[in-house]
């Protein structure tokens, strides 16, 4: 089983009446709807407001997959927490960035960049390219695909080159948008997924839930490793000494202590 874990900032939906109409019970539950059709899936969802963000040490251990929804209150996520994702993601955990994620905390971290962009609320319709049909994440999907209404996100995209763009995007107003986007950062496959504004139903959409479930079975952690397991400062087995049977030469300088 694939443990996924679905954490939303869960305020507009609370705050705004016209959202909540859209998704009464949230995004994050909207998403967990739809994957909850999938057998292979355990799925939990985690809120801002929950005592630790609603992502323990110990909850996040045990997951696979972590899938972001936030916009508002990206600075209200604590550091302990932001840390703790990093840890995981380094690890080997998935984690699936969505919509104005691009300025959550933990991604900005992870791309080491500022993830502006440029943005625009139209209510204009947005079309989806395929840019690599054989990839995965891109199975089942026609070439292109439209978003009646969606807010704009335009070039330049500020975040590091990816290792594969899966979609770009073509809006009414003329811009494009790479909108798919493939991160590997250590052991750990991160996707960046553009569509998924609070004001319209994208999320109910057929083809964007197909590509969220591709994903996860895509960037889901694929063992149990562990930081300790990869990085230990006391090893259980002291991997520093040579297997073969070598003769020290030169000479060394002094080392910070290490702890
Ligand atoms: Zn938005």
């Amino acid at each position: 089983m694939t443990s996924v874990i679905i954490w939303n900032e869960n305020i507009h939906e609370i705050e705004n009446q016209e959202v909540k109409k859209i998704y009464p019970k949230g995004i994050h539950n909207c998403i967990k709807d739809f994957l909850s059709k999938d057998n292979r899936l355990e799925i939990q969802t985690a809120t801002l407001e929950q005592s630790e963000n609603g992502l323990s040490k110990d909850r996040l251990r045990n997951c696979n997959v972590l899938i972001w929804w936030g916009h508002k209150a990206h600075e209200k996520v604590s550091e302990k927490t932001v840390d703790l994702i990093q840890q995981r993601v380094l690890e080997g955990m998935g984690l699936i960035v969505l919509h104005s994620g691009h300025h959550s905390k933990i991604f900005k971290r992870l791309m080491g960049t500022n993830c502006n962009l440029m943005w625009r609320e139209y209510g204009e319709r947005e079309r989806l390219w395929v840019c690599n049909p054989a990839h995965p994440i891109c199975e089942g999907l026609e070439p292109y695909f439209d978003l009646e209404m969606e807010e704009m996100y335009g070039e330049p995209f500020q975040v590091p080159s990816p290792d594969e763009t899966l979609f770009t995007s073509w809006f009414e107003g003329g811009e494009t948008f790479r909108s798919g986007l493939l991160y590997k950062r250590g052991n750990g496959q991160i996707f960046y997924f553009r569509p998924g504004h609070e004001a319209y139903p994208t999320y109910y959409n057929k083809n964007i839930q197909k590509i969220i479930t591709n994903a996860i079975h895509f960037v889901k952690a694929k063992n149990k490793m562990l930081w300790e397991d990869i990085h230990s400062p006391t090893p259980k087995s002291n991997r520093s000494k040579p297997i073969e049977n070598i003769r020290k030469k030169g000479f060394s300088v002094d080392h910070p202590t290490k702890k």
